[in-house]
């Protein structure tokens, strides 16, 4: 069956209505999903084997036969490592279609179907008795259900319905139980992902401030979990205002209640500063005497931590509703909220604010609308002074007091900076009309009338929306909430386009070009989430990988992903190589832009893909990269744009160098499509 889904097509603006296959959905779901790296996390696997393998003597000491459910059991791991222990029978649990049809083949390539059974079902399906799924209640629980926040995937009413209605009473659980830790700390870095700072600007009249709206200042933020790879940052960019405390445990070999609740502890700041932010992670006992511990606990608090990679657990940030200030040593109370699938956070400093904590206060709404529209790390962008002020020098290069200023981006400050370096007149097209946000910006900074904003695509623009004016400066970052990969921001291209005939002859565009840029590198792990794994803890687990596999190359070409990669360390293999430049002063050419060509690799080392991002030339001196930053040092190691994320192409297989006197080359041919706005590639060794 073929289903029809219409989209507006990032790159080109233009609405098309793509033909998706059935199974579309779960090829992403697959080609993209944790289970490979769930594979690689040696650290997990080892630790609830020899969880497992504990509870299964347990059961046995007592004289029980040991009776297995796995909730979530993906690729049946966990239940052919209870089989192994000397489980009697397990039920292994998988709501996940394709999933339950793979851990049904890895169950018999192993040898275990007689000891397995997979259910295809959610567990609260899940039926027991005679003519049951299961034929009896469980008396060992294992599960995986946890993610960064512990709690995101449902975890909870899962236990809490497995333990009502499919476990034995005293059963045990693998693992016995999890424990959620937080550290309160203050962190300008972390804090500009959250709210806006103030921006200041060198006008030729003196100083300007472009300052935060007070809704945006007092705004909750969003709900939604903020998982970083906190290993990766910096311990000069937060301070630690309080001790690691554990904030909240969950029993699960006992009856678990998943109704939202709080927990409360008291902090003693170990230092004065501003609370802003809670770090916060969790670890998992396997077994009731915590003998067998696994924890996400970062560097600064556990050293080794940096050696148990993992993408499918990292750490969490949470941000307080408002920053205040603490006194090292004066106490003040953390309540931590939480429903059924999330975690929220208050501090409070005296008594009387205590008791008021017992009213069950809801999760964050965000009030301002910048929350919905800027994620936390444009939020982060747009509070970049490095960034900002070279904005602020190229606009300054191109605008004088005649200057008819048209900004084409999303959500963006350069209108407010091209008021107060003098153009004559700024308006603003935010091609998909999400502004309210905005409306709070210009009302705070008394621009309502200063900026005008014009409801139209670009294409539907008007003589009369520009009161007749031609458009003598055209700008952008650009930046639009729709792009996912690095040249999706080309829209700007085809937006500049559309606007041809509202523009000067002589019109300046800045960014006047724009360029892609390439380089071949080794990630220090992030290669283990495309990577197969073969044999997992002695069990064949292949079939999963061709699934993989499969699912990768379901697409004819296959595709570039968007990945952090300040997130993910990675050394260069190769010169930073720029193969494609758009430029912005002519329109899109009808014709394909393509390239071809060989970057030599420099270092030894395997090469586990390219690494793509765009640069923006704002004028002939001025370039903002979204990309590299620089090489730091002789080892290639590598410094990347903090606020965006880049396009990694993961080759289909590694490439090793090992000498140093010819470590080789890699050709390329890089084809963008000016049709579809699309970017296919090849690469060889
Ligand atoms: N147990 C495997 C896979 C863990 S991933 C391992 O440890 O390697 C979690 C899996 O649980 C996913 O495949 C998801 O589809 C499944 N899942 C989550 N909640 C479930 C539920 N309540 N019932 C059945 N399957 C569930």
């Amino acid at each position: 069956m073929k289903t029809f889904c219409g989209r507006a097509n990032p790159t080109t603006g233009a609405m098309e209505w793509l033909e998706e296959a059935e199974d579309y959905d779960y090829h992403q779901e697959i080609a993209r999903s944790r289970y490979a790296d769930m594979l690689h996390d040696k650290d997990r696997n080892v630790k609830y084997y020899q969880g497992i393998r504990a509870a299964v003597s347990r059961v046995k000491e007592r004289g029980e036969k040991a009776i297995v459910l796995d909730i979530g059991t993906g690729t049946g791991l966990l239940s052919m490592m209870a089989a192994s222990a000397g489980a009697d029978f397990c039920y292994a649990v998988e709501v996940f279609k394709p999933m339950a049809n793979a851990a049904v083949k890895i169950v018999e390539k192993n040898g275990f179907s007689d000891k397995i059974k997979v259910i295809n079902k959610h567990s609260t399906e899940v039926t027991v008795g005679p003519d049951g799924d299961m034929e009896c209640r469980a008396n060992i629980l294992v599960t995986e259900l946890f993610d960064t926040e512990l709690i995101g995937e449902g975890a909870l009413p899962t236990y809490e319905h497995a333990h009502k209605y499919l476990v034995q009473e005293g059963c045990e659980a693998v693992p016995h139980r999890a424990t959620v830790y937080v550290q309160l700390v203050e962190s300008k870095r972390m804090w500009s992902w959250n709210k806006l700072f103030p921006v200041h600007v060198k006008a030729e009249d003196g100083e300007k401030i472009i300052v935060p709206p007070p809704e945006m200042e007092n705004c909750p933020g969003v709900p939604s979990v903020c998982d970083i790879q906190l290993n990766q940052m910096p311990s000069s960019d937060f301070t630690t205002l309080t001790d690691v405390v554990t904030m909240f445990s969950v029993d699960f070999s006992k009856p678990v209640q998943s109704a939202s609740t709080y927990y409360r502890v008291q902090l003693e700041p170990v230092k004065s500063g501003k609370a802003q932010i809670l770090l916060s992670w969790w670890d998992i006992d396997m077994d009731p005497s915590g003998t067998i511990n696994c924890s996400m606990a970062p560097y600064w608090v556990k050293p080794t931590s940096a050696l148990q990679w993992r993408d499918h657990w990292m750490q969490c940030v949470y941000f307080l509703p408002k920053e205040e200030p603490v006194l090292q040593g004066e106490k003040v109370f953390l309540t931590a909220w939480r429903d059924e699938y999330s975690v929220w956070y208050k501090l409070q400093k005296a008594r009387e604010e205590e008791d008021k904590a017992d009213v069950c206060v809801e999760s964050p709404v965000c009030r301002c609308h910048a929350h919905l529209l800027w994620n936390r790390p444009r939020f982060g962008e747009l509070n970049d002074q490095t960034r900002t002020r070279r904005y602020i020098e190229a606009l300054r290069k191109v605008l004088n007091t005649d200057s008819v200023c048209l900004c084409i981006s999303d959500g963006s400050l350069l209108p407010v900076l091209a008021h107060y370096l003098g153009a004559k007149k700024v308006q603003y097209i935010i091609p998909y009309f999400r502004y309210l946000h905005f409306i709070l910006v210009f009302k705070a900074n008394h621009l309502e009338d200063k900026i005008k904003i014009i409801e139209a695509r670009p294409e539907l623009l008007k003589p009369s929306h520009l009161e007749d004016k031609k458009v003598s400066v055209l700008v952008g970052e650009p930046f639009f909430s729709t792009s996912l990969l690095p040249w999706h921001n080309l829209y700007f291209w085809y937006a500049r386009t559309a606007v041809t005939s509202h523009l000067t002859s002589n019109v300046t565009v800045l960014p006047q070009s724009a360029s892609l840029h390439m380089m071949i590198v080794e990630f220090q792990d992030l290669w283990r989430i495309r990577s197969p794994c073969g044999i997992c803890e002695g069990f064949d687990v292949q079939t999963m990988d061709d699934m993989i596999k499969d699912s990768l190359n379901f697409r004819e070409s296959k595709e570039a992903e968007p990945h952090p990669l300040w997130e993910y360390p990675c050394k260069s293999l190769s010169d930073p190589q720029e193969v494609l430049t758009f430029d912005f002063r002519k329109t899109v050419p009808q014709h394909c832009l393509s390239t071809e060509g060989s970057v030599n690799l420099l270092r030894k080392g395997r090469s586990h893909g390219a690494v793509l991002w765009m640069e923006y030339h704002l004028s002939a001196d001025i370039s903002i990269s979204t990309g590299l930053m620089q090489i730091s040092n002789e080892k290639g190691n590598c410094e990347w744009n903090p606020h965006c994320k880049q396009a990694v192409y993961f080759f289909s297989s590694v490439i090793e160098s090992e000498t140093l006197s010819d470590p080789g080359a890699v050709t390329y041919a890089i084809n963008f499509d000016t049709k579809t706005g699309e970017i296919a590639m090849d690469f060889k060794l």
